[in-house]
């Protein structure tokens, strides 16, 4: 790779999620792709297509959903045709634990509305039932024509699996750690399911695989091996990241470290969130790592000096908050309208000291007055001086202003 530029992609064998309009490919080449999970109760149908749609309008490009009984299972093809009756179309993930077989087998409509089934080897049973269960859901895909997640997880591990490795392990002249034992078991869980669910005829291309930790360094670890061992399609997540900034940093820190080493297809940041809080923020933050990290651009960037002594008002602050929010407001719109505006660069700027040099840089920018300075404010479009704002409208003049310029 070149200086400053992101390292080379692992290479992966793409996946197709779903069919037709809003399919997306997830590996082989493909952007990563951004996705997210409703915490609706999936019976509850109104609520679970206002969720879907508005993390569908937030950009995930994909929304996995919860099936988890038969009123969940019943209602996930009416929740298929709402959404493409107000015209969503990301593709349904289901999301299956325990009885999986059952529910795809007793709701044909639910297995067929569902465009990816998402199966956790930890928990489809033990011993011989462990094999016809996932069995039944890998032929289910296969009738269905569906991709599956084989999704491990350090919280559900497959116990027969840890427990023989963990007896192999007491005997070895030179013990591993019981968390490397437990990493492996995490890699071997999601490498032999796959390699089952191909004996039973799914194809490599509708393979995805995840093993989800919750710990920073055991999560880059085990997304290292499993990276190395095989060319499957890869999810990546950090599971129960946490809320606020411990999960937006967990997530970032160890996403970032393996996207930076080319390896991830598609990602998930589970936030947990404040109550009643804006379920959307997981699919912003996935879209601004994917964007700082030079991988991806969803929206434009609107660069913002940290502020400091000099800026003793909030009109800087609020206007960089304003600015924020109406270009990710507006951008759905934007897209629509005015393709390939998502490379606009936009500054904020505090005051004289770096303003006018950054706003110089962006494709539009403004310098606001800091402590001491005329109260005015400069604006810079495509690197020159183009006018100047003063006044108590300056946000709003502006907020015209990137308007005006995004319609030429
Ligand atoms: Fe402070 Fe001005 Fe630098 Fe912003 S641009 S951080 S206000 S010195």
């Amino acid at each position: 790779a070149e200086e400053g530029q992101p390292l080379v992609r692992r290479r992966s064998v793409g996946v197709l999620i779903g069919a037709g309009k809003g399919s997306v490919q997830v590996g082989g080449g493909a952007p990563v792709v951004v996705q997210s999970m409703t915490n609706t109760d999936t019976a509850d149908i109104e609520a679970t297509v206002a969720q879907v749609a508005a993390l569908a309008k937030a950009g995930s490009e994909l929304v996995r959903i919860t099936v988890d009984r038969d009123e969940a299972a019943a209602a996930v093809p009416h929740i298929r045709d709402r959404l493409r009756k107000i015209g969503c179309f990301a593709p349904l993930v289901g999301d299956f634990h325990y009885i999986g077989h059952k529910l795809l087998a007793d709701h044909p409509a639910c297995a067929d509305a569902l465009d990816k089934y998402r199966i956790n080897p930890g928990n489809v049973g033990f011993k011989d039932k462990k094999d016809r269960q996932f069995s039944a859901i890998v032929e289910m895909a296969l009738r269905h024509n569906k991709a599956v997640r084989i999704g491990a997880n350090w919280g559900s591990l497959d116990q027969e699996l840890l427990t023989s490795l963990m007896d192999a392990n007491a005997r070895a002249a030179a013990p591993a750690t019981a968390g490397a034992v437990m990493r492996e078991a995490m890699v071997q869980s999601a490498l032999l399911s796959a390699a089952r669910a191909e004996e039973i005829g799914l194809p490599r291309d509708r393979i995805v695989l995840s093993a989800k930790v919750s710990n920073v360094q055991h999560l880059i670890a085990v997304y290292r091996t499993l990276a190395r061992r095989a060319d499957y399609a890869l999810h990546l997540g950090l599971t129960e990241a946490g809320m606020g900034s411990k999960g937006v940093v967990a997530s970032s820190a160890a996403m970032g470290i393996l996207l930076q080493e080319g390896v991830g297809d598609t990602i998930r940041v589970s936030l947990t969130p404040e109550p009643g809080g804006d379920r959307t923020l997981e699919v912003q933050v996935a879209q601004e790592l994917l964007q700082t990290m030079g991988f991806r651009t969803f929206v434009p960037l609107v660069a913002a000096c940290p502020g400091c002594g000099r800026t003793t008002s909030t009109v800087f602050q609020e206007l960089a908050r304003d600015i924020q929010t109406y270009i990710r407001d507006e951008m759905p719109l934007w897209r629509i309208r005015y393709p390939g505006v998502e490379t606009l660069n936009v500054a904020v700027m505090g005051c004289i000291v770096n303003g006018p040099g950054e706003s110089k840089h962006a494709d539009i920018g403004i310098s606001l007055p800091g402590t001491g300075e005329t109260p005015s404010a400069p604006v810079f479009i495509d690197g020159e001086k183009a006018m100047t704002l003063r006044g108590e409208g300056i946000a709003a003049e502006f907020k015209t202003i990137v308007e005006d310029y995004i319609e030429r």
